[in-house]
């Protein structure tokens, strides 16, 4: 008794969830704390609130309420780009000769483009709520300081954006986004911050990374009155707030009576995963359901796959919270890869702790293989993924390949983060044939790992 699932499965204005969905009170083995830096002890909400604003840092350290309710106000905005479409890809299916039916949750459509936008205006929101003039933060690919600057504006409030230097030199037109939401945007590392001076001095023609700018937009906060830092991804206030996409997925996918087999996401810093499959993932936790979830990351920057479970630096600089979880070193700089938005050392500790655990496994993937996806996805779908999301395109293609071998009708659901528009360079140098893999030695891994912090708990 199956019925024809529409190309796109739309859940009404009303079907939006009104809660985001907090894992952590699921899990019995909790993310371990943050710790302060200096005394190595764990980080209270009062060290926290000089760098973050009140009311998130709650949510950073809140263990234990599953459902938190979104504000009237954030709804609202969300009614603007959301829900966003569970598409059936139909035509992808068709060209693969595949039995599997694959499912992608589309966080695309909005000018950010990409996901990012559900934590920014969260994140916006709370910090207008507390009086504040603005805010700063750190771009890498260019994506969440977009969204933070589109935030920022609906409510008046000042955004200084830190790029990681390489992206700000490939992607200007980003920029320019942002300064036209009325941001202003500087390539890190740059002069205007002590840290900023010191990594220059250190790694002088540094292409920067998303560490380096994390350490100068906090450092920029902590010195200007009226101001605080927000981050794009890796804490648990941000995978919190993207919830809102797997509630959104389980809801559409409850209409027409579809179980997923496999999920998957590309894992950055770990939000978008995190708010994808933590709702299927806390069904689990509960033993309602059973998933094959697949986290999957740059083979240039490996952290689940080669990285350490342990505590670390968010930054470069040294000066944020230590957290524990899979991290490649705070001082392992990765290539320039096309993918900015997966360029970061270490990963959110609820995944950390999630994976340690066994609910899911990660694969690393090479650059031109994701390019291969990304234009085989874009002809027959018609989107043009971003070089992050098409990470999860690959591992999508790959599964459903396997069921093409094995007859297996799985149903495959994955997180198709964002569009790839400003990424064309990438693309000219994949169509150009110039594109290369550089994928870390075990050397350059255990250099990155020999300088992690020493923490005995
Ligand atoms: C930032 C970004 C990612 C990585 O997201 P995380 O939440 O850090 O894992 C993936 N895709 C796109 C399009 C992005 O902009």
């Amino acid at each position: 008794m199956s019925q024809k699932i529409p190309y796109k499965i739309y859940l009404n204005e009303d079907e939006i969830p009104t809660q985001w969905y907090n894992v952590r009170a699921d899990m019995k083995n909790k993310p371990a704390p943050l710790l302060n830096p200096a005394t190595l002890k764990p980080l209270t909400a009062e060290e926290l609130e000089p760098i973050f604003c009140k009311e998130l840092v709650k949510q950073e350290l809140d263990n234990d309420t599953a459902w938190i309710p979104i504000p009237d106000e954030i709804l609202n905005f969300y009614k603007m780009y959301r829900p966003s479409p569970l598409v059936r890809a139909y035509f992808l299916e068709k060209a693969l000769g595949t039995p599997a039916k694959i499912y992608y949750k589309f966080e695309g459509n909005n000018t950010s483009g990409s996901h990012k936008l559900n934590s920014a205006i969260a994140q916006a929101y709370y910090a207008k709520q507390q009086g504040l003039k603005g805010v700063t933060t750190e771009t890498g690919a260019g994506q969440w300081g977009t969204a933070l600057s589109m935030a920022c504006s609906y409510f008046g409030l000042d955004c200084k954006v830190y790029m990681v230097k390489c992206s700000y030199e490939q992607k200007p037109f980003r920029r320019e986004v942002m300064r036209t939401y009325g941001a202003s945007v500087t390539p890190s590392p740059s002069d205007t911050t002590e840290v900023g001076r010191k990594i220059l001095a250190e790694h002088p023609g540094t292409s920067g990374s998303l560490g380096c700018a994390i350490s100068e937009a906090v450092e920029t906060a902590v010195k200007s009155e009226g101001y605080k830092y927000e981050l794009g991804s890796v804490l648990n206030l941000v995978l919190l707030h993207q919830t809102i996409i797997g509630l959104e997925t389980q809801a559409a996918l409850k209409k027409y009576d579809i179980k997923p087999d496999v999920i998957i996401g590309c894992a950055g810093g770990g939000s978008n995963l995190g708010g994808l499959v933590s709702p299927f993932i806390g069904e689990m936790l509960r033993g309602e359901a059973d998933y094959k979830v697949i986290a999957v990351e740059p083979a240039s920057c490996p952290s689940f796959t080669r990285g350490k479970f342990a505590y670390d630096f968010c930054d470069t600089g040294g000066i944020c919270p230590l957290a524990k979880m899979y991290t490649l070193g705070a001082q392992f700089i990765p290539s320039a890869s096309h993918a900015g938005g997966l360029r970061f050392h270490g990963m959110s500790t609820i995944l950390s702790q999630l994976y340690h655990d066994g609910l899911f496994e990660a694969r690393a993937v090479e650059q031109t293989s994701v390019f291969e996806a990304a234009e085989q996805f874009a002809r027959v779908e018609g989107i043009l993924p971003a070089p992050e999301s098409a990470h999860a395109i690959r591992v999508a293609i790959d599964e459903a390949l396997k069921c093409k071998e094995t007859g297996e009708e799985k149903n495959i659901v994955f997180g198709l983060t964002g569009t790839g528009y400003f990424d064309l360079y990438a693309y000219q140098q994949f169509n150009d044939g110039t594109m290369s893999d550089t994928i870390p030695t075990d050397a350059d891994i255990a250099a990155g790992l020999s300088k992690l912090p020493k923490v005995d708990l």
